[in-house]
């Protein structure tokens, strides 16, 4: 569904993606590990346009997104994104939050909006906090806001950049299971994290970064149980 070929980004002269190739088929969910500043971020925004490649191909079923002419708009309701810090409309109730972007870019109707919401919410467990605004709720009830703002676009591909890291520890099993219940429904996943027992746990392939290449990839069994490169070693070494 995703497929980038020899992606590279800089930021000045400074060359933080190197090459990159990656597969990604429907259904997959694809887990990117490795150190900070490794380029994990960098490349979950080059796939969802938030950064410009510098150079090399990404293709969203068979099309070149960086071609001229590409609807970035319309790709980027294909290719949702949950960011470590929510970014919820603060002046919205959490109802809103997960409607305004299915009326206004998808065109849905109000009430057709609504109920695919209040299905989204019922799922992370949010429901019973439609009227609340994000300022009255704890950081993990925050982020499954966001999970199920972004489901409600009906994506093809959902994106995480380590969406439990700024949770304090108590809340962050709940934001894993909101997310490990949306694996299993089949919908394409590509999640950046630092939570290595769950990687191991839904992921069907793993991505291991390291200084902009892509060091070591393959199985979770491949690559927590066998890992061959020295690096992944070393990297893995430090979360047992
Ligand atoms: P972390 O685990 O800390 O989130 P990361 O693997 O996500 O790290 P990136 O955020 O992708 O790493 O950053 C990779 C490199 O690119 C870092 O050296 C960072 O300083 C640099 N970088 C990222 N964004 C920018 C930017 N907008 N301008 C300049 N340099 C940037
Ligand atoms: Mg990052």
């Amino acid at each position: 569904i995703i497929s980038v070929r020899n992606l590279e980004k800089k930021f000045g002269n400074h060359l933080v993606l190197k090459d990159i190739s990656l597969d990604v088929t429907p259904g997959e969910v694809v887990t990117i590990i490795g150190s900070s500043g490794s380029g994990k971020s960098t490349l979950l925004r080059c796939l969802n346009l938030l950064e410009d490649p510098t150079n090399g191909e990404i293709n969203f079923k068979g099309e070149n997104i960086l071609g001229n002419g590409f609807e970035i708009t319309k790709y980027r309701s294909k290719v949702g994104m949950v960011f470590q810090s929510f970014n919820l409309f603060n002046n919205l109730d959490v109802l809103e939050n997960c409607i305004v972007g299915q009326t206004t870019v998808l065109g849905r109707s109000r009430q057709e909006a609504e109920e695919m919401a209040m299905e989204q919410l019922k799922k992370v467990g949010m429901d019973p906090y439609i009227k609340a605004k994000p300022a009255q709720l704890s950081g993990g009830q925050k982020q499954r806001v966001a999970i199920a703002r972004a489901v409600s676009m009906s994506p093809d591909v959902l994106l995480f950049d380590e969406p439990t890291s700024a949770l304090d520890p108590e809340m962050v099993e709940d934001v894993l299971a909101s997310m490990k219940a949306l694996a299993h429904t089949g919908l394409t996943m590509i999640l950046v994290t630092h939570e290595m027992a769950f990687a191991r746990d839904v992921s069907d392939h793993v991505v291991f970064m390291d200084k902009g290449v892509v060091a070591e990839e393959g199985t979770p069994e491949k690559i927590f149980n066998n890992p061959k490169e020295a690096r992944t070693k070393e990297f893995l070494k430090r979360y047992l």
